[in-house]
């Protein structure tokens, strides 16, 4: 067990922080954003990620888990500290390293003993030697200003890349496929060892290597992960070509156990905070290093594509998009999150959008998300209490997000409240047979 100091209290921050309380160790949560912070400290979840409110309670009340925006004090009183900051893409694609530098500086600028410093942002590889440098550099210049003091500290920095998924966060968490460590000492060794204990004695895999393969192990893992989505996104649109139908090829693709099941399901695009962002930085350190990775770089080309064959589908069966009012279920990127960077709606809803559709939208958690990244087409866009609001008078039901209560709805009502019994189903949740014996126009990926 150790005390811990975790720098970014997003997605990953947050979770981390309160799993890793509940493995016992004793747990600040660091943010700059105050509000975010107040919201923490009143017992608020600022996001919606299934059974994280249970977790943070059970080790607040334990008085292991606690927020503040004093990085100096939760660093001081810390042995280990994560940065868990964002690293955002920039422009030409290549990750924003400024957030990890200023939580790095600030590590330099505070510790006066040995302490492991263990980055779990998604990091390009090469990144934990810099963070060596930059809490390097502010401990020498601290030296330079107080040479009477010792401030030649040791500190380890560790790489410990976070594999968990938005949705089944803290799940994963806790059940880990594997733990990647980028180590480079027996001291630093001991001490994530002692973080982990709960997972040694589960038995999880731990993988320990460098930091350069640490971090491109990350990067490696959601390339992979992405190029696999976006294959059979383009086998189901060939499917549709050849009269082939993609859920029967990749039930039986997926049996092979050299391929297996999962991450083969065909949709309208992978989105989120991940999957875009890291294939970019991936392709860009790739370029970089005069070793480029084709594969990725027409990933991202068939994704970006992908998203707006969504868009062309519509369009073709409907003859135009001018004036047509379009009820959409799903805005989230996937079920069970209300995270909406990248979502491949947001393309999908501006595109529509500008061919001049109307929507009416409704997801269980993202709206307010939604609502301002939709702001450019905010006059086109109208959100709804539930999902058989959306359907009253629109010519047709689109599906963006498999939410569990989209699987089930009822057809024949939904047939009633449309103007026209048109199913663009884009995570193929329902049966063709059965919706086109009710009357409706089907559509989905890939059938
Ligand atoms: P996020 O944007 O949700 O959270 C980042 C937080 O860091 C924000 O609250 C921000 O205010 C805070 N922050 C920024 N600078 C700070 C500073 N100097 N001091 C204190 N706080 C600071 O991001 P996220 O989704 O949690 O992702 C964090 C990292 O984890 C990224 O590198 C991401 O690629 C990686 N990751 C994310 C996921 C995921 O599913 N979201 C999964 C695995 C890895």
């Amino acid at each position: 067990m150790a005390s811990i100091a975790v720098i970014g209290t997003g997605y990953v921050g947050l979770v981390s922080g309160a799993c890793l309380a509940d493995f016992g160790n004793t747990v600040t949560c660091v943010d700059v954003d105050e509000k975010k912070i107040e919201s923490l400290r009143a017992g608020q979840i600022p996001i919606f990620e299934p059974g994280l409110s249970d977790v943070v309670a059970r080790n607040v009340a334990a008085e292991r888990l606690s927020f503040t925006t004093d990085a100096s004090q939760a660093i001081q009183a810390a042995e280990v500290i994560f940065i868990a900051v964002g690293t955002p893409p920039s422009d030409d694609g290549s990750a924003d390293l400024r957030y990890v530098e200023e939580a790095a500086r600030t590590i330099g600028r505070t510790i006066d003993s040995y302490r492991v410093v263990v980055d779990k942002s998604t990091v390009p590889i090469g990144t934990g030697k810099l963070v060596k440098k930059w809490i390097a550099e502010e401990l020498a210049a601290r030296a330079l200003q107080s040479p009477t003091s010792d401030l030649s500290h040791e500190f380890d920095v560790v790489s410990n890349p976070e594999f968990l998924r938005e949705g089944s966060a803290v799940y994963d968490f806790m059940h880990p496929d594997r733990v990647v460590l980028g180590i480079e000492s027996d001291k630093a060794r001991e001490a994530m060892r002692a973080i982990y204990r709960v997972l040694y004695l589960n038995e999880t895999p731990f993988i320990e290597t460098n930091l350069e393969s640490a971090e491109m192990i990350k990067y490696a893992s959601n390339a992979f992960l992405a190029v696999k989505i976006t294959f059979i996104n383009e086998i189901a649109n060939l499917c549709e070509k050849v009269g082939a139908d993609v859920k029967a090829v990749a039930t039986a693709m997926g049996k092979d156990g050299r391929i297996g099941a999962k991450f083969l399901h065909p949709g309208p695009g992978y989105g989120g905070s991940c999957f875009p962002k890291d294939t970019k930085a991936l392709a860009d350190i790739a370029r970089k290093n005069d070793s480029p990775l084709k594969v990725v770089e027409a990933t991202i080309l068939a994704n970006e594509a992908q998203k707006l064959r969504m868009v062309d589908k519509i369009e073709e069966a409907l003859g135009s998009l001018k004036g047509k009012k379009l009820a959409v279920l799903g805005l989230a990127f996937k079920p069970n999150t209300d995270d909406m960077r990248e979502a491949p709606s947001l393309a999908i809803l501006a595109a529509l959008v500008s061919g001049g559709a109307r929507i009416k939208a409704y997801d269980p958690e993202a709206m307010k998300e939604a609502s301002w990244r939709l702001q450019a087409i905010d006059d086109h866009v109208t959100y709804c209490a539930g999902e058989y609001d959306t359907m009253k008078d629109a010519d047709a039901l689109v599906i963006l997000t498999e939410w569990n209560q989209f699987r089930n709805l009822d057809l024949a009502k939904v047939k009633r409240l449309l103007k026209t019994p048109v199913l663009f189903d884009f995570r193929n949740i329902y049966d063709r047979v059965q919706a086109e014996a009710l009357g409706f126009a089907y559509i989905g990926v890939g059938r």
